[in-house]
């Protein structure tokens, strides 16, 4: 069985001591590939270093909207520059962020807008965060989206990902249209959680890509301890659960989501 965590920060200090183990955790689970976003300039670094000292790790490199507030005039070149590694394989984390404000909603929205056109015109596929955005947010990545339909460029047919989506949306179909995938997390375990459960059926089984967000939002039963990639097991035997299939399966279905969407890079 291979599995794929979408989205990981592996650079935050609750990693600090312990890295090697955690990634031998991985490797014991069957993680095969993982992607790193970063937050701002340093952490997309950080990701960057990360993925060239590990063969199965990759990075990808933007300004999440809680950090918005850090980006200047020297950013969007500074983001473009990073993001031609050969490992930097999309754009993020970006998004919009109501819940912890910590940046102007006008701000939030520019610094999203700017890394957009950035990830369109490297051909990069974005790494979306929303937290009680949805909707300023999913009209601005369908307008986005709308705008590259007649493009012959891969990320027109792999926009993205919505990271730790987590609610039926009437835009729901429409994020579908426009090629987005959806990332599932750790929530999913939650028993109470009956509306992801809900959620995880009414999404096309080939959009699902299973995503830890380590250190956070750590799976059952590991609620309240720091979360980590080898934990990506945990969601997917969940999804297979609510889906009646083989964990197997879910593993490699959402492993080809995964190759499909980022791999642009790596194929060439
Ligand atoms: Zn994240």
């Amino acid at each position: 069985m291979r599995l794929s965590d979408t989205h990981c920060h592996l650079y935050l200090s609750q990693f600090e001591e312990d890295l090697p183990f955690v990634l031998q955790r991985s490797r014991q689970a069957g993680i095969e590939f993982m992607l790193i976003p970063g937050l701002d300039l340093e952490t997309s670094q950080a990701a960057i270093r990360l993925a060239e000292k590990y063969e199965n790790i990759y990075a990808a490199v933007g300004f999440h909207p809680n950090e918005a507030y850090k980006w200047d005039e020297t950013s969007a070149e500074s983001i473009r520059q990073l993001s031609q590694h050969p490992k930097v394989l999309a754009i993020g984390e970006i998004g919009l962020d109501y819940y912890r404000n910590t940046t102007d909603k006008e701000v939030q929205m520019e610094v999203l807008q700017q890394q957009l056109q950035l990830a369109a015109g490297m051909d990069l596929p974005v790494i979306i965060h929303n937290r009680k955005a949805s909707d300023d947010l999913y009209p601005i990545l369908l307008d986005w989206q709308k705008g590259m339909a007649t493009s012959t460029k891969n990320h027109a047919k792999q926009a993205g990902v919505l990271h730790a989506f987590n609610e039926d949306h009437p835009l729901l179909e429409k994020l579908v249209e426009a090629n987005f995938y959806f990332g599932m997390g750790g929530p999913i375990t939650y028993a109470n959680n009956k509306n992801m459960s809900l959620l995880v059926t009414s999404i096309p089984i080939n959009r699902l890509l299973l995503e830890t967000d380590a250190p956070f939002l750590p799976p059952h039963p590991y609620r309240g301890q720091r979360n980590e990639p080898a934990y990506t097991q945990l969601i997917a035997a969940k999804i297979a659960t609510l889906l009646s299939k083989e964990v197997d399966e879910i593993a490699e279905i959402t492993f080809s989501n995964t190759t499909r969407l980022f791999s642009w890079r790596r194929e060439h």
